[in-house]
């Protein structure tokens, strides 16, 4: 959806607040797909800081789908993001203003689910867990830890020690 500032970027003290409601089902970014199971209209507010200038502020929570980094289960991850940007009107660029600073801008126009998408791939967990004591799966049968010990020998040696183990064997075999 496309929100016009031209008010906002052209007239001095100008201010504005609304509820946008965006048609985003998922984001796509490098480490993967993720789902919208939830999602909250965004909340922006925006001023005017100048000829062809404004800051626009925004909130909004919205609940993933995603997976348990260490278990894999299903984790309904919820996101929280709250931000502030200056954004320029296509007459007032600062000249250090990389392309991308603000792509989310189209001339005078707010591209308003480009910009949660860009503030959802940072603020993204880094770690996604089920819970925050999660156990995983064991490394050698696959079993939820969680649900029980399975019983495999999941001893990992030194790795220092994993060569004089190998000598040792090696020599067993001769
Ligand atoms: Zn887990
Ligand atoms: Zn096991």
């Amino acid at each position: 959806m496309l929100i016009n500032l031209t008010d906002i970027l052209t007239s001095e003290g100008k201010a504005a607040e609304i509820e946008v409601e965006s048609g985003l089902t998922e984001i796509n970014c490098r480490s993967g797909r993720y789902v919208i199971k939830e999602k909250q209209p965004l909340s922006l507010t925006m001023a005017n800081l100048g000829k062809g200038k404004a800051l626009i502020k925004g909130r909004m929570e919205l609940v993933f789908a995603m997976n348990c980094d260490r278990c894999l289960k299903p984790v309904r991850q919820k996101v929280v993001l709250s931000f502030e940007r200056e954004v320029y009107g296509p007459d007032a660029y600062p000249e250090d203003m990389e392309d991308d600073d603000q792509g989310f801008m189209e001339g005078y126009q707010l591209d308003a689910d480009g910009l949660i998408q860009n503030e959802c791939f940072m603020n993204l967990p880094v770690k996604v867990l089920c819970r925050p004591d999660c156990k995983g799966l064991c490394m050698r049968c696959g079993k939820d830890l969680n649900q029980g010990e399975c019983g495999c020998d999941t001893f990992v040696p030194d790795p220092r020690m994993a060569g004089i183990k190998d000598i040792f064997e090696a020599n067993k075999e001769v």
